[in-house]
């Protein structure tokens, strides 16, 4: 048995109904190891789904989504990203300037999950985030480009 056969046998073992289609997207996802958008998915599945639609992956993502299998994001790129979370929880941290990313560990946002939980009284699901700021990198590259407008700022 494959892998990925495995997954969707523990997955239907839990009592999510994968239908071949949502086991295919899912099957895209996790291969890549990566994030992917809806069109990075359909290329991958033109062959073996050629009638498969934008709308369609769309709503088999969302369900994947709701299921805990697959994270949405937006990394401020053009589209958002999916990406296969179950077995790799994890955050990311996104340069604004630069588009470089950090992987953030899950355990960063125990603390935000406590105070859902206890304060709060939600079942948290924290389960991928994007927080955006800007590198250091780029910090020292803006205060070296402009170094007279701050001065000029406090000039009457
Ligand atoms: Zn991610
Ligand atoms: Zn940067």
């Amino acid at each position: 048995m494959s892998h990925h056969m495995k997954v969707a046998r523990q997955l239907q073992g839990q009592g999510y109904r994968l239908t071949p289609q949502r086991l295919a997207i899912l099957e895209v996802i996790k291969g890549a190891g990566c994030h992917m958008s809806i069109q990075d998915i359909l290329d991958k599945l033109a062959d073996s789904y050629p009638t498969l639609s934008v709308p369609t992956v769309y709503r088999n993502l969302q369900w994947l989504k709701a299921a805990g299998l697959v994270a949405e994001t937006d990394l401020g790129g053009e589209c958002h990203e999916y990406e296969y979370i179950a077995e790799h929880p994890h955050h990311h941290l996104v340069c604004l300037e630069c588009g470089e990313r950090l992987t953030l560990p899950d355990s960063l946002l125990d603390p935000v999950r406590e105070y859902l939980r206890d304060t709060l009284g939600y079942l948290p699901r924290a389960e991928h985030f994007a927080f955006f700021g800007i590198c250091p990198a780029c910090q020292a590259r803006e205060d070296h480009d402009h170094p007279h407008e701050e001065h000029h700022a406090d000039a009457p």
